[in-house]
């Protein structure tokens, strides 16, 4: 999957549109959600774009790990390691922007 012009967060992850910086390396980005669920609500990209987890996953496993090592991490450091990760797939289960991105969910104790 190419970068897509059109993309939202293609869009931030180039600096084109502002947002609020949690985390970045050479293959992942990960910054807060401006609709926040959650005490920390943050969202992690990779860099490169994938429709969502499924293509990741097929395409680049690695990439998918390193994002929930950087959930743990992000959530080791708010709130003693606890967190919700969720990737919405598909209109139907409420994905809206379509490049992959987990929303990690911590902070707080969380509803069950
Ligand atoms: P989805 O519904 O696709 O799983 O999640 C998209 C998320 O992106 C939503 O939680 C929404 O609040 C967030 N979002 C949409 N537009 C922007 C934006 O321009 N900046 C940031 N930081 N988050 C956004
Ligand atoms: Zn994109």
């Amino acid at each position: 999957m190419s970068e897509s012009s059109d993309c939202l967060f293609c869009k931030i992850i180039a600096g084109e549109i502002p947002s609020s910086k949690v985390y970045e390396d050479e293959s992942t980005y990960a910054f807060k959600d401006i609709n926040p669920k959650a005490k920390v609500h943050v969202l992690i990209v990779p860099k490169k774009h994938y429709a969502n987890a499924a293509e990741l996953a097929a395409a680049d496993p690695a990439e998918l790990a390193h994002i929930v090592s950087i959930a743990q991490q992000i959530a080791n450091e708010s709130f003693h390691g606890a967190y919700r990760l969720v990737f919405n797939t598909g209109l139907d289960a409420g994905q809206t922007v379509f490049h992959v991105h987990a929303h990690v969910l911590t902070g707080e104790k969380l509803d069950e």
